[in-house]
């Protein structure tokens, strides 16, 4: 059983206190809310889409440790991305948390988001890890 704080690893206090993309980007850019109102985390994702990838994106918002430290890595994974990739990592990464044996194949294409494999142990976290991700689907749908 691992512990509490092996899931704090240093990689999401750091990003929790400096995360990175931090901000909006000017319309038109794609962009959702998402809320997580079992631990009270809010997020707005700003995305901009040109060809079909994914040239820039943002996030704004309040939340748990997790829950920022999850979009801050979220966003440099997909930025330079395809629009289609986002739903592909979606997929991988709710896999790598939910799952008993997770696929280590996506393990390493996730790269740092691989870290958040400990929420796993701790089923209301993993609502925090996954907000972002499933904001960036939202906007993507809705731009
Ligand atoms: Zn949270």
């Amino acid at each position: 059983m691992s512990n509490l704080n092996e899931l704090y690893q240093q990689v999401i206090l750091d990003h929790n206190k400096n995360p990175k993309n931090y901000g909006q980007l000017p319309p038109p850019c794609c962009s959702a809310e998402g809320k997580n109102p079992l631990c009270g985390d809010h997020i707005d994702v700003y995305l901009t889409i040109e060809d079909g990838i994914i040239k820039d994106l943002k996030f704004e918002g309040d939340g748990c440790a997790i829950s920022k430290a999850s979009a801050s890595i979220m966003t440099t994974v997909l930025k330079g991305k395809p629009v289609a990739a986002a739903n592909e990592y979606l997929e991988m990464f709710q896999d790598l948390v939910t799952s008993d044996q997770p696929n280590e194949e996506h393990k390493g294409k996730l790269g740092k988001m691989a870290i958040f494999r400990g929420v796993h142990e701790f089923p209301t976290r993993i609502k925090c890890a996954t907000l972002a991700w499933h904001t960036v689907k939202d906007a993507v749908a809705a731009g």
